[in-house]
């Protein structure tokens, strides 16, 4: 199969966070199964320094948008997976301080860079020699693609079939902007009506990508269900039923290429199942590194990520000022909403010999902190899939998970099953709830037998990438059929 993937950010060459992973994940996994792969994705400030080796093409990208033409170039890089990346090059758009933002405000003109970058898309998947079947887009920086794609065939611009398939990765960011930004398409107004592009008299990125891409996926079978809801669907729910027929949950995978316990250069000691002392002397280092007190005995809770509203900041605060009266330890890194920053740093204050948090975005001290902890708090008001839950149960930590998207589909509390549980879970969204799952995570702690099955479940559990690679090529085939 022959498949154009196209994304707004992609590791190990731009990233805010897990969208970034699944892609290159997917296209690497894809490429090994013997697949012809290509990655398109912006050419953001600083990736040519890095990577030296990128080569530029013979191809000059001439893009209208409403009246204006901007031009691009594009550059190509083979990887060592056998995917070619094709970098979109357009300096005013792409070569500036931030992918999305600049210190949490949105650029302005986010709408124009990204349907710049759609086009430009649209234009490889057209004239690619090798000629892509099927371009898989991801969330709304390119879900305008599908609407190009089934507007240039059905004009006749495009002789051959090409396939669209959108997943979503985080429904609550659909690239909701003024009416008139739809002008820029060059698409008929025809488009732009409620089963359409509109959204309460407003552009919708995404409900676009919903309502024209052949086929749609979201990352965990759990959180495809969850959106067709009210409660789950952010305003798009109605049009997600529409679809359901089309709709697959798919759990992304982790790459335990990346994420590996016995290889990875972040952790200063290894460890395996078989070999567990490596974890503890990670604990230590991570205590030294946060200036904690190192004693291997406390046990030690750990969060990650993004510190947004989803990310359940405002019940993990209370939860863990509770315990942190204990003998415990609490770290955490991240970076995002002031206030949540504040917030963590406040707990440092209150408890500076029990808990440090460090702000800002470091991939190092990721792994650091996922090898050296016990336990992974991660209570999301919702979580699409979830990535961090996946590299703390392949390090060996705990994951402590609200029970919602992914974070159900790939954690096993002991009420699921004694035998197999490798987490966990609480369901209502309260500080009350996070804080009896945290109580049951103790006292697994002190029962040593207990504790040390759990973390060989968790250090068991597989979400390899090579299944749900194959789960894509199943979706993308039945929609290169129904073209
Ligand atoms: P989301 O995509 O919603 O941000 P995920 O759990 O799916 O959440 O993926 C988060 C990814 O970003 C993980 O790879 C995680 O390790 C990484 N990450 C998030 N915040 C930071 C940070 N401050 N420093 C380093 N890595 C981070």
């Amino acid at each position: 199969m022959k498949i154009l993937l196209a994304t707004s950010e992609l590791y190990p060459y731009s990233k805010t966070g897990g969208l970034a992973d699944m892609v290159a994940a997917l296209g690497k996994t894809l490429a090994k199964q013997g697949h012809q792969v290509g990655i398109v994705t912006p050419l953001y400030a600083g990736i040519q320094e890095k990577w030296p080796d990128l080569e530029k093409m013979d191809w000059k990208l001439q893009v209208s948008l409403d009246w204006k033409s901007v031009e691009g170039a594009v550059y190509q890089r083979k990887t060592e997976d056998g995917c070619t990346l094709y970098f979109i090059a357009q300096g005013l758009y792409f070569d500036r301080d931030g992918i999305y933002q600049h210190k949490g405000v949105d650029f302005a003109d986010n709408a124009e860079r990204y349907t710049f970058f759609s086009k430009a898309v649209v234009n490889l998947a057209e004239y690619l020699p090798w000629q892509p079947e099927l371009v898989h887009v991801h969330d709304w920086q390119t879900s305008l693609v599908p609407l190009l794609l089934k507007h240039l065939r059905s004009s006749g611009a495009l002789q051959r079939k090409i396939a669209s398939c959108l997943t979503i990765h985080n429904l609550a960011y659909q690239g909701l902007f003024a009416k008139e930004v739809f002008a820029m398409a060059n698409v008929p107004w025809g488009y732009f009506d409620p089963a359409g592009a509109e959204y309460y008299g407003n552009f919708n990125f995404l409900k676009t990508g919903i309502v024209f891409a052949d086929t749609l996926t979201t990352v965990s079978p759990h959180y495809a269900e969850e959106i067709q809801g009210a409660e789950y669907g952010v305003g798009l729910n109605g049009i997600l039923n529409q679809r359901k027929n089309d709709l697959t949950g798919i759990l992304n995978g982790a790459d335990y290429d990346v994420w590996n316990t016995e290889t990875n250069p972040s952790i200063p000691f290894h460890y395996s199942v078989k070999s567990m002392a490596g974890k503890t002397k990670c604990k230590t280092a991570l205590q030294r590194r946060m200036g904690l007190p190192e004693d291997p005995k406390i046990p030690l809770f750990a969060n990650i990520g993004r510190m947004a509203e989803q990310k359940g900041v405002d019940i993990m605060l209370p939860a863990v000022e509770d315990i942190l009266t204990g003998d415990v330890q609490f770290v955490c890194l991240g970076g995002g909403a002031a206030h949540y920053e504040r917030g963590v740093q406040n707990l440092h204050q209150l408890f500076p010999q029990k808990t440090n948090c460090f702000i800002g975005y470091d991939p190092q001290l990721a792994h650091l902190i996922t090898a050296g902890a016990d336990f992974f708090l991660m209570p999301s008001q919702y979580e699409p899939c979830g990535l961090n839950q996946m590299y703390s149960l392949r390090y060996g930590t705990l994951p402590i998970v609200r029970d919602t998207g992914g974070l159900s589909d790939s954690v096993i509390d002991p009420h699921e099953s004694a035998d197999k549980a490798d987490g966990f879970k609480f369901s209502r969204y309260s500080a009350n709830d996070l804080g009896r799952a945290i109580i049951r995570a103790l006292s697994i702690y002190y029962s040593p037998a207990r504790f040390k099955a759990m973390r060989r479940n968790a250090m068991a559990a597989d979400f390899s990438w090579d299944q749900t690679a194959r789960s894509y090529v199943r979706v993308y085939q039945k929609a290169i059929e129904k073209n």
